[in-house]
């Protein structure tokens, strides 16, 4: 039985199909399948840079640097300054810019599933990229999130929290299953 709307073929094979996603949807959708590839324990992000015609220009998600092997990282909050993973771990924000497949991000938005980090804001701003859109923020308060508002403001990048519909698609692209 066909239980998830992708799976429901339109009631008029002539008309355009009526449950698709809208962009924003497909955007944070990406953003949310792309933080399942962290392998952080603790905190799991992810990033869909978009430009104005809605194309994707770049995907992340936080992790370890290029051949820093995951197995030999640490992965805990506890422990000296150098055994943190803290110092390491490169933020989706960051891994989205870095492997961005044009040129320039310049007028892009950025869809996060986190508030970005000051870290991470400054890359934006740097990047071109005009408008934030997160889905979460529970380190409101933090200095590096205070200071990421404060740079954001002045910078004029828009910043939009995303609101997931009661009757969105999300959660059913999310929990799609495949009928064994
Ligand atoms: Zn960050």
């Amino acid at each position: 039985m066909a239980t998830n709307p992708i799976d429901q073929p339109s009631a008029n094979r002539n008309q355009k199909r009526e449950g698709y996603i809208s962009w924003d949807e497909w955007h944070m959708g990406i953003a949310l399948l792309s933080a399942q590839r962290s392998k952080d324990p603790a905190l799991q992000v992810g990033a869909c840079i978009v430009d104005k015609d809605n194309r994707i220009m770049g995907v992340g998600y936080n992790g370890m640097p290029l051949r820093c092997p995951d197995d030999e990282m640490n992965w805990g909050k506890e422990g000296g300054p150098l055994e943190t993973k803290r110092p390491y771990v490169c933020h989706a924000e960051m891994n989205a810019i870095a492997f961005r497949n044009c040129a320039s991000l310049k007028g892009c938005t950025i869809y996060v599933t986190f508030f970005p980090c000051n870290e991470c804001t400054k890359n934006i701003i740097q990047s071109g990229i005009e408008e934030v859109i997160y889905l979460s923020h529970t380190k409101r308060g933090r200095v590096e999130y205070e200071a990421s508002k404060r740079m954001l403001e002045k910078s004029k990048v828009k910043v939009v929290k995303y609101e997931v519909k009661e009757d969105g698609n999300e959660k059913v692209i999310l929990n799609y299953k495949v009928d064994e």
